[in-house]
């Protein structure tokens, strides 16, 4: 679909892992909406540039030095608008299937929204879709992505688990500058630099919440806590306090880093980056004090 140098040719890999380099720490980083590499088998009604707004852009490159400070790092490599690893497989509005499902489906919230398993509308409430999709043809996206990417996501949070007692995670994203007519704060509103979710406290220590908004101010960010977004099924699935288990979303504002109408770099881009390296190491040593007491 496209030759963009950001935007590879799409391969059979559903994801792209990177281990540490040098000593472990018990922290994975995972980029489920930066995908970017665009199938084939992919029609959409809009233009590059808007269906491309629904990419988490390049927020994979943002926290690629993550692996330098101990932590590992998993990313999608397929689109979110193909399909959300960050959504349950029975949240679909059945009329986007052309076909029988053999399961039961519970559209959300999201669903309503055009934002379910698969996208069918743009960040304006805009169709994106020319029509249903053949069941046969999700039920394709489900088994080469969804589920590869949610498994490599089990796997990677129980070995580190498994190995250190104890396992953090940070669900990384970046979200619009201001709300939409799609978003929980509504059109036209402003966002904080970072906004970061834990399900209200569900999803991980409490004090780990405190301790990244902590970090982030630190770095010169405006922080809001589950202010509008709370965290989805990503850290719902993974975050189990009670186990050791946390798990925390983080949005960052594109404005950051990004021109959201060309889609291309702007002058911030490099010094988030930089930051990002920060807070993760500063969030690698805090998974080593913590195991240790
Ligand atoms: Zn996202």
């Amino acid at each position: 679909m496209t030759t963009r140098k950001d935007a590879p040719p799409f391969d059979e890999r559903a994801f792209d892992f990177f281990a540490p380099v040098g000593a472990e720490v018990p922290l994975l980083i995972d980029s489920p909406h930066s995908g970017r590499s665009y199938p084939d088998d992919f029609a959409t009604l809009v233009p590059e540039r808007v269906l491309r707004g629904a990419e988490d852009w390049m927020v994979d490159d943002l926290v690629g030095d993550a692996p330098l400070e101990g932590a590992s790092l998993l990313a999608a490599r397929f689109p979110r608008a193909y399909i959300d690893p960050n959504r349950r497989l029975d949240d679909i509005d059945p009329g986007l299937i052309d076909g029988p499902w053999p399961t039961p489906l519970n559209p959300g919230p999201k669903s309503a929204l055009g934002i379910g398993l698969v996208r069918a509308r743009t960040n304006d409430g805009a169709p994106l879709l020319a029509g249903p999709l053949l069941a046969e043809a999700l039920r394709a996206r489900i088994e080469r992505c969804w589920r590869p990417y949610r498994r490599a996501l089990a796997e990677s949070l129980h070995g580190l688990h498994a190995r250190h007692g104890a396992v953090w995670h940070l669900d990384l994203h970046s979200m619009k500058s201001f709300g939409t007519a799609i978003t929980p704060d509504g059109p036209g509103v402003e966002r904080p630099d970072m906004v970061i979710g834990d399900l209200e406290g569900q999803s991980c220590n409490p004090a780990f919440t405190a301790f990244v908004a902590e970090q982030l101010r630190a770095l010169g960010y405006s922080v809001a806590v589950n202010d509008p977004y709370k965290g989805a099924e990503i850290i719902s699935g993974s975050g189990r306090p009670a186990d050791n288990r946390h798990s925390l979303q983080i949005e960052m504002k594109r404005a950051l880093y990004m021109d959201e109408a060309t889609i291309t770099a702007n002058e911030g881009y490099d010094k988030l980056k930089a930051d990002l390296r920060q807070l993760v190491a500063n969030v690698a040593a805090w998974t080593r004090k913590a195991k240790a007491a």
